[in-house]
């Protein structure tokens, strides 16, 4: 029984991570999406109950997935869970720097080996940190994020004005 870990912050979750998670659970018969507070953000955009919610909406179509929350270390958590795999995403150059130190910081640790996927070329530019400061603008992120993440974006920041085509 092969299971993977796709650790991440996912504040909130957007059509990039979705896609990640879908093809991660092609691969392995178990997914564990471990949501994490991300010690290098002051403070969370969203309360990581909200951030589960918003992911729980997204994943019911996928029987192998699931979620769960994380604090300490990612691969102290993998090995409790029985997790072999961890799987990231990479969208750019500017990603792999770091996590290219993380995956191997989390070899030695652990002996649990990293795998990357590449993100679909019209997710590259996707993260969870651009989307809310275009909301915050009011620019229309729709596209980018599921129903659930738009809602809870226009609830915070007021109506999308712009033209998300
Ligand atoms: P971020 O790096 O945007 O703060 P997370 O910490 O939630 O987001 O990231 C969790 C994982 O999802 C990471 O491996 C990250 O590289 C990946 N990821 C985030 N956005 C995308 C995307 N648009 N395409 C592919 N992978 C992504």
């Amino acid at each position: 029984m092969s299971i993977a870990l796709c650790p991440g912050s996912f504040d909130p979750v957007t059509n990039g991570h979705l896609d990640i998670i879908e093809r991660t659970a092609r691969h392995f018969d178990d997914v564990i999406v471990a949501v994490t507070r991300n010690p290098q953000k002051a403070q969370s955009r969203f309360s990581l109950e909200d951030r589960q919610e918003m992911l729980a909406e997204v994943i019911g179509h996928l029987e192998n997935v699931r979620i769960e929350s994380l604090t300490g270390l990612v691969v102290d958590f993998a090995r409790s869970q029985g997790a072999t795999a961890i799987v990231k995403g990479l969208r750019a150059i500017s990603d792999f720097d770091y996590e290219l130190q993380m995956a191997q910081m989390n070899q030695r640790l652990s002996g649990i080996d990293t795998f990357f996927i590449s993100t679909s070329p019209q997710y590259s530019f996707l993260s969870s940190s651009l989307v809310c400061e275009v909301a915050k603008f009011g620019g229309d992120v729709s596209a980018m994020v599921p129903p659930g993440v738009v809602e809870r974006l226009e609830k915070k920041f007021g109506p999308f004005v712009g033209n998300g085509g």
